[in-house]
């Protein structure tokens, strides 16, 4: 029998999870759904170590795998580098602001590029991290000059930055804006978290709203016409009544697309040990109130955590969403290519060890079967507002639970789909166990 009781209702066992970063889409978990890296203090070497590199490529290049792609694919570039460490954040990322590193990190990142010159095509560019407007713009640009040169990479692509308010304020935050358009990025996404100067103090995020404000504005001004801001519901500290502002005063801002996602306390982080509270009720109770007032705005809800204006929806992360290919650069970063799904070292030593001596930093992989594709299909598909069609979904859910989910009005069937309603996105996770 299907527990309905909203106290079960936790964000981390629903449906949620972010769509602006990803080494995938997810701050929290990979495309498939699986946890993403926690990155740990540095070392006194420079970094902390994991397991080593299994090396399932030790040629290089790696032009002797065979990767069936019959179109563009989606590349991620991982940047894992931030100014400091969020006390939530579970992210691969460290606090690194010695430019030497980050020029380390650049080289080996640019021979991984290179190893795959001449594979693909390329549909969308997503540099995410960390904070890649953390970078000066020069390394940046060595970074896409590396991909133009080593992709074919569609004229009319998405080119996607994250970036951190704080690393983009002032007249030199205006300059880097300037030259990242001029390198071809023609989206920002900004990691906002909260409007509430009072969070963002909490959070020792190093800006307030008015230069949130700022930013965007600057951005506009130098050609970034299609924006994304990241704000985090659940903040215990926060009432509801400013949670409804946060999302008033951020749509005040104009952007063409806003990520909202639950707070998640992940063990290992500051605020797993000072116990912050996560209130599911009241997440729930957000999320749902998030929906109200974007739908009143005219905003389409078009994924669990993912909001747009019409013709603004993320192409990169539709590319995970709808299980298409996208090839993953940079340290801890998964790709999937046809039936492969793979990931590079989660070390950065490891990972940087492996590009220096000529082999390719893939620490894993899994051949999916085509079971497998197709249940993670099905799994992803329910994700978009649009669902997936119903004889796909019969084949991995028996028809009793299907039920269950619509006589509640968690799912609708219409017209051969089925899709969660966005309360059934909540208790989504209820339904994936009861995957045949
Ligand atoms: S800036 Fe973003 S990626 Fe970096 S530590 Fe903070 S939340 Fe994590």
């Amino acid at each position: 029998m299907l527990d309905t009781r909203k106290k079960e209702i936790s964000p981390l066992q629903c449906g949620f999870s972010a769509g602006e970063s990803p080494l995938p889409p997810d701050p929290r978990t990979s495309p498939d759904g699986s946890p993403r890296v926690l990155a740990g203090p540095l070392s006194a070497t420079g970094f902390k170590g994991d397991s080593p590199v299994l090396n399932l490529y030790p040629l290089y290049p790696a032009s002797s795998i065979q990767y069936p792609v019959s179109s563009a694919l989606g590349l991620y570039v991982h940047i894992p580098f931030c100014r400091r460490r969020c006390d939530y954040c579970a992210f691969a990322t460290h606090a690194v602001s010695d430019a030497s590193v980050w020029e380390r990190y650049v080289d080996v990142l640019i021979r991984e590029i290179e190893m795959w010159r001449g594979r693909f095509k390329a549909a969308t560019v997503f540099f995410g991290g960390g904070t890649p407007t953390l970078l000066p713009v020069s390394l940046i640009g060595r970074v896409t000059a590396a991909i133009r040169s080593s992709f074919d990479v569609d004229p009319a692509a998405e080119w996607t930055i994250e970036g951190h308010p704080a690393t983009l304020m002032g007249e030199r935050g205006r300059e880097c804006l300037g030259r990242l358009t001029q390198l071809g990025f023609n989206r920002l996404s900004l990691g906002v978290e909260s409007v509430h100067n009072a969070t963002l103090a909490k959070l020792s995020r190093d800006y307030d709203f008015d230069d949130v404000c700022d930013v965007v504005g600057a951005a506009r001004e130098q050609g970034f016409s299609n924006i994304n801001l990241d704000l985090i519901l659940g903040w215990p500290w926060e009432s509801d009544k400013q949670h409804r502002e946060s999302i008033s005063k951020a749509c005040e801002l104009a952007p063409t697309h806003l990520s909202v996602y639950p707070l998640k306390i992940e063990e290992g982080t500051p605020f797993f040990r000072q116990n912050v509270p996560v209130n599911p009720d009241f997440q729930a109770d957000e999320y749902m109130a998030t929906h109200e007032i974007l739908q009143g705005l005219g905003w389409e809800h078009y994924e669990v955590a993912n909001f747009a204006r019409t013709g603004f929806r993320s192409r990169h992360n539709l590319i995970y969403w709808h299980f298409g290919d996208y090839l993953g650069l940079g340290v801890s970063a998964a790709s999937k290519i046809g039936q492969r799904s793979f990931s590079n070292a989660r070390d950065i030593r490891n990972y940087t060890a492996c590009l220096r001596e000529g082999r390719s930093p893939c620490a894993d992989e899994e051949v999916l079967d085509a079971r497998e594709i197709d249940r993670r299909k099905v799994i992803m598909g329910l994700r978009l507002k649009e669902g997936v069609r119903s004889n796909s979904a019969r084949s991995l859910f028996q028809e009793d639970i299907l039920s269950d989910f619509k006589n509640l009005d968690y799912l609708r069937e219409e017209t051969g789909s089925l899709r969660f309603t966005p309360s059934g996105w909540l208790v989504s996770n209820q339904l994936y166990l009861h995957a045949v």
